[in-house]
């Protein structure tokens, strides 16, 4: 039986990424070595990392003047590693869900963080709308996709400071006007390649203005004075990174791959409002993520849910039980989800509203 994968993370990967990354780690660019035992300082291993920098300006249409980074901590150390490095005294974070508190967490370390706005008492169900930024901030902090909570910002945020945003669910899942952003960071096990690599990219110009001594390895310049080969990246992880984004520029870039991306997200959504038995988490459709897909059984049908879970699971349908903060399902449908997976999923809750 065919699966399908609806993990959040690590999550799907191209069938061309696992195809490519398998033959390395047998035979690395006719080296006759594994990817997994070559010198990052290598020629061959150099091409990689570099060729990975430079697809992402090129998918991306990173301006001049902006580093990209493969660094390791994940999503997490970037919490830190942004108010170490672009926090002088006074940070705006939007509070959109549990990483989003996260990040503030880490951030009142440093300065101070003014919360601009925040959909906690609804449960993270929405996303802020019309809240003020104040002009003095160094930053403002935003989520775009809130992989928990299924809730996404899908345009650019237009607002009167430099934007720092996580996109680890949803970069190269749409287009994005980078220079709205100083910085922008992603762990890869989303949306990219296999877990341990972490994607920054930032404007150079930003840097350098903080009073305090930042740490080796949690200084940005660092990173991109040594090429992100300060310490030994995470080969193996680059590598898969690197396949993925080939794969999309293949499929035509963000551009080709947003429009595959909503129509995922109609069909799916469709279903969900028009099957009795289930309902999305998020009210609002203009909030709703095209990465998790989050929903949960109507109140009449609400003790099926482990039935639900185990006839789609013998259908082939892996990792669709929500996250526990939130409860039901969640269906993440990232960029090498086919919209013919969405269509079995969708198929296989029609077969579950009939058999009732
Ligand atoms: C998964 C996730 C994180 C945490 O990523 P790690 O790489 O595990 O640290 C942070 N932010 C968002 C939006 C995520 O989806």
């Amino acid at each position: 039986m065919k699966k399908y994968n609806f993990y959040a993370g690590p999550s799907i990967l191209p069938e061309f990424t696992m195809q490519k990354t398998a033959e390395a780690v047998l035979n690395f660019a006719g080296t006759g070595l594994s990817v997994m035992e070559v010198s990052h300082r290598s020629k061959e291993f150099i091409a990689v990392m570099t060729q990975a920098q430079q697809l992402t300006k090129e998918l991306l249409h990173v301006p001049d003047g902006y580093s990209v980074l493969f660094l390791q901590g994940g999503a997490s150390l970037q919490f830190l590693m942004v108010p170490y490095n672009l926090l002088n005294k006074k940070a705006g974070y939007l509070n959109t869900g549990m990483w989003a508190s996260k990040a503030m967490k880490e951030a009142k370390l440093l300065g101070e963080v003014v919360e601009v706005a925040s959909s906690k008492a609804a449960n993270f169900n929405y996303i802020p709308k019309n809240f003020e930024v104040p002009a003095d901030i160094d930053y403002l902090h935003v989520t775009t996709n809130n992989t928990i909570f299924g809730t996404e910002i899908l345009t650019d945020l237009d607002v009167p400071v430099p934007m720092v945003a996580d996109m680890s669910s949803d970069i190269f899942s749409r287009p994005v006007d980078v220079s709205k952003y100083d910085l922008i960071y992603a762990g890869a096990q989303k949306n990219l390649g296999p877990s341990g690599a972490t994607i920054v990219i930032v404007k150079n110009e930003a840097l350098g203005k903080v009073n305090r001594v930042i740490p080796t390895m949690l200084d940005y310049k660092v990173h991109i004075d040594n090429e992100s080969m300060f310490n030994t990246p995470s080969t193996l992880a680059v590598f898969g990174c690197l396949q993925t984004l080939i794969w999309l520029k293949d499929q035509g870039g963000v551009e080709a791959i947003e429009k595959v991306n909503a129509k995922k997200a109609e069909v799916l959504y469709g279903e969900i409002d028009r099957n009795k038995m289930f309902m999305s988490t998020v009210p609002d459709p203009a909030d709703r993520s095209r990465m998790n897909v989050t929903f949960v059984m109507t109140p009449e049908y609400v003790e099926l849910e482990k039935e639900f879970n185990e006839f789609a699971k013998a259908r082939g349908m892996i990792g669709l039980p929500g996250h526990r903060s939130v409860g039901g399902f969640r269906a993440s449908i990232y960029n090498a989800m086919s919209l013919e997976g969405v269509q079995a999923l969708v198929d296989v809750m029609k077969e579950f509203e009939k058999s009732k």
